[in-house]
């Protein structure tokens, strides 16, 4: 079975190999509690065959249902991160133009302190630990990471340019516990990466060296208008290194370039929903900055979609300050991530947007999928509660 936790009357059933979480609630809930108890249901018929419970553990499933009956969660929120995203380092080697990172930072992250939180994640029963930069691989003591967070029961993965990878250092990785690894790539050639990415064959290198490995990997590509029309050949090249998925990142804004310029048009992102919606030979995935198009994409709200900060996840900057995500600059310390994730100021406001949100969001049927992006929002000038105003370009009809 994935690994399950007792939420607020529901359940969190992690699966490792998708690195995918099931949320059940309700009468779902319910249904899996009777077959905790002996009986045999098309609902647990279906959980099983995703792979996310297997006969034999009805007894952790009754146990892990009976818990969630005293729960309490933080509202609109889980009791724990499903993932938490730790920035290793602000130091990068390469110099990307799309670039939203404070580039004069370049202090690792304090190992001890990382340690220490590795361990209070395994406490909350965090699911996932996502290691990220800068360039995650220039952090000194990352195998030793690995193999901490590998021990504690945790899955593993992290995002990188492929800068400085090779088959001895990727092998040891591998050894120490890695269980998905990300490269970060924006086009099928040099040309369409470069106007966005530095390092091209520094990624290709890294795919090529992947391919030969059973570890699971993937491709972040963050959908821009210089690259869009690329997708489909991009998709193409992804196939034949037979990456695991395409996970398709919303642009946001950065120092170095002009929003407005870069962001998808209207009729690119009704191009690029047509190119998900008709792909079916790779996993694509999206960003949770994509709440609109998830939503439309599923024809349903999801409490499992849209922004995730605060709720689903938290990340740690190099610095040892916690941000409900990385992409915003609020931030604070904390001691214990217990007491943080329970009684953050800044994690409520995120778990509130619901709540204040302006227009066009305030109004919408898939608020409570989405919730717009703050990344995008304040990236742009705007306040913490205004509406993702970007959205009103993209026509719904365009898309059907
Ligand atoms: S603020 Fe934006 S980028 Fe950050 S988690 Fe929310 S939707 Fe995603
Ligand atoms: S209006 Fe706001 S909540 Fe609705 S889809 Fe657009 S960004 Fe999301």
């Amino acid at each position: 079975m994935g690994k399950i936790r007792p939420e607020e009357n529901a359940v969190c059933i992690w699966n490792l190999q998708r690195a995918r979480t099931a949320y059940i609630s309700g009468e779902e809930l319910n249904a899996l509690e009777r077959w905790g108890q002996g009986e045999n249901n098309v609902f647990a018929d279906r959980l099983k065959t995703l792979g996310l419970i297997e006969d034999g553990e009805r007894l952790s499933v009754k146990e892990a249902i009976a818990l969630s009956r005293d729960k309490k969660a933080p509202r609109n929120s889980f009791c724990a991160p499903e993932s938490l995203h730790v920035e290793l380092t602000g130091y990068c080697p390469l110099d990307c133009p799309q670039c939203y990172k404070d580039k004069r930072k370049s202090e690792p992250l304090d190992y001890d302190f990382l340690l220490s939180v590795i361990q209070q994640a395994e406490d909350m029963q965090v699911f996932q630990i996502a290691l990220g930069g800068g360039e995650p691989l220039s952090y000194p003591n990352l195998h030793l990471v690995l193999a901490e967070i590998n021990q504690r029961g945790m899955a593993s993965s992290i995002t990188t340019s492929g800068f400085g990878l090779d088959s001895h250092f990727l092998d040891e990785l591998i050894g120490r516990g890695l269980r998905h690894i990300q490269i970060s790539i924006n086009g099928s050639n040099e040309k369409i990466h470069s106007q966005s990415r530095d390092g091209y064959e520094y990624a290709v290198r890294a795919l090529d060296l992947l391919k030969k490995t059973k570890v699971s990997f993937g491709v972040n590509w963050v959908a821009r208008r210089d690259n869009i029309d690329d997708f489909p050949d991009f998709i193409k090249k992804m196939k034949s290194y037979n990456v695991d998925n395409i996970n398709i990142l919303r642009y946001k804004p950065s120092a170095n370039e002009t929003y407005e310029e870069n962001r998808l048009s209207a009729d690119k992102m009704a191009l690029l929903f047509k190119i998900i919606k008709n792909t079916r030979s790779i996993r694509l995935k999206t960003d949770s900055a994509f709440g609109k198009l998830l939503c439309h994409l599923n024809q349903r709200v999801s409490f499992m979609s849209g922004c995730g900060a605060g709720r689903r996840f938290l990340a740690l900057d190099a610095d040892g300050f916690y941000r409900p995500c990385s992409h915003v600059s609020i931030k604070e310390r904390a001691d214990n991530l217990y007491q943080l994730w329970y009684q953050s100021k800044y994690l409520d406001m995120f778990r509130s947007i619901g709540d204040k949100i302006g227009e066009p969001c305030a109004q919408c049927d898939y608020l409570l999928g989405c919730y717009g992006c703050r990344a995008v929002v304040l990236g742009q000038g705007g306040d913490f509660f205004d509406g993702d105003k970007e959205c009103v370009d993209s026509h719904y009809n365009c898309w059907r």
